[in-house]
């Protein structure tokens, strides 16, 4: 199956730019929330990126009765047992405020030495058929640490702070906010997650 067109189910731009520069080439055509007069607000109060991002997806499907894409993702600092995870947009308390978040990221791993500053990026990406049945759950990881300082002028959230260190890649040992968005694309959480989703609308039978 090759779903033409999916609502993407995020009011967040930085989200909206790299789905769209991701799903587009691949022959998926995307709306957001503008083009279907707005979504209804979901709570993410769920235990793990999948089941928040398939709260959010079906509701928008439901509420639309479209095919709907949404993304639940973070950062999880070893460190830190796994936090901020599926609090990252809300880490330093009030949502979205990415300075707050880095700030605080960083004030937890004060004097924490690199070798164990290690943390991966994830992303959940859920899949609702229009009458808002789940029709897959895929996800993507990112592997890296988290720096000292911030560094570079790109991407967003907590892109400044995470030095990607996976081995036999071009961008190793580049921080996320120093690459360009095909450069992030190529390695991140949402690009590994978006090129699983686009294997698995292929093998669904037509649509
Ligand atoms: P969500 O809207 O609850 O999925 O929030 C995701 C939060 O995780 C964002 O607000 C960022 O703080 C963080 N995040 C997710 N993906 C990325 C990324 O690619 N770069 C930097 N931060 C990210």
């Amino acid at each position: 199956m090759r779903a033409v067109e999916l609502l993407l189910a995020t009011g967040n731009a930085h989200k909206v730019v790299e789905l769209r520069a991701l799903l587009e080439p691949m022959g998926i055509g995307v709306l957001v929330p503008s083009d279907v007069g707005g979504l209804p607000t979901v709570d993410e109060d769920g235990e793990s990126f999948a089941s928040n991002a398939e709260r959010k997806a079906r509701a928008a499907a439901r509420a639309v009765n479209r095919w709907c894409l949404a993304d639940d993702s973070g950062l999880e600092v070893d460190r830190l047992g796994g936090a901020p995870g599926v609090h990252s947009a809300r880490y330093a308390g009030e949502h979205g405020d990415a300075g707050a978040n880095n700030a605080r990221l960083l004030a937890e791993l004060e004097g924490v030495p690199e070798e164990q500053r290690g943390a991966r990026f994830v992303c959940a990406l859920a899949l609702a058929r229009p009458d808002g049945e789940i029709e897959c759950v895929v996800e993507g990881e990112a592997c890296g640490r988290i720096l000292e300082a911030p560094r570079g002028d790109g991407g967003f959230g907590y892109d400044p702070l995470f030095l990607f260190t996976e081995p036999g890649h071009s961008a190793s040992g580049t921080c996320f906010a120093e690459l360009t968005l095909e450069e992030k694309d190529a390695v991140s959480h949402r690009g590994r997650a978006s090129r699983a989703l686009v294997e698995r609308l292929n093998a669904l039978p037509n649509a």
